[in-house]
């Protein structure tokens, strides 16, 4: 028989936590196990880049923690012809998670520095179904647009409209929405031919969406 690893431990302990706090869709569980975590980790944190935390990227912003990206995740309801906008890249992490459930994800990030990296490393990492855009995602992509699901990883006070005109009819969002520093929401909405369903759903703390690109890198 062949040993088990330290590393397959971890994955393994990586799903069972996930299942635990009721994550039950098979694809989004699938897609958690593809994606190699450690490589969206700064170095230093490559020992903790399966706990169950958020953990500080470059240009101080945050990898989202995996039970946070895994249950918006499945609150999307991706399909696999489905076009997906992520506002908000970050590391690429969780437009890796997408591209395994989706035909095709664009993502925007307002650092090009984060941009940048994402877009090397999802490259080296072989996904080939991702673009990244370096620019102000509160825009949106409207040329890339419309889209059938849209997820934004920076939470902010109100759901943009800009960003509801994107999505399709039946599209669905979901968005970390509430101040800065109190208590925020994953709002998911659902376009339909009226104006939209909203849902109020779990507590979560994400960094600020800010408006237009940043000026520094
Ligand atoms: N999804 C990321 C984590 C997101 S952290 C991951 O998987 O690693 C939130 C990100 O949103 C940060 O990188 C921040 O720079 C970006 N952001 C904030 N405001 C933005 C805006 N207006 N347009 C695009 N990206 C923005």
């Amino acid at each position: 028989m062949a040993a088990i690893h330290a590393d397959d431990v971890e994955r393994m302990e990586f799903q069972l936590a996930l299942r635990r706090h009721g994550i039950s869709d098979q694809s989004v569980l699938r897609a958690m196990d593809e994606v190699p975590r450690e490589h969206f980790v700064l170095p230093e944190h490559r020992d903790s880049a399966y706990a169950d935390q958020a953990l500080p990227i470059d240009c101080g912003q945050t990898i989202s923690q995996p039970y946070v990206v895994a249950y918006m995740t499945e609150q999307l309801a991706v399909e696999p012809e489905h076009r997906v906008l992520e506002i908000g890249t970050g590391s690429g992490y969780q437009a890796a998670v997408l591209s395994h459930l989706a035909r095709e994800v664009v993502s925007v990030e307002r650092y090009r520095t984060l941009a940048d990296g994402a877009r090397q490393r999802l490259k080296t990492l072989g996904y080939s179904n991702v673009m990244i855009v370096a620019g102000d995602g509160l825009a949106g992509a409207p040329e890339r647009g419309p889209f059938d699901r849209i997820m934004v990883t920076a939470a902010i006070e109100d759901v943009p409209q800009m960003l509801v005109d994107q999505l399709g009819e039946g599209g669905k969002m979901v968005i970390p929405v509430g101040p800065r520093n109190g208590v925020q929401r994953i709002v998911k909405l659902t376009k339909t031919s009226g104006g939209s369903d909203r849902q109020d759903l779990i507590a979560v703390r994400f960094v600020p969406l800010l408006p237009g690109q940043a000026r520094e890198l």
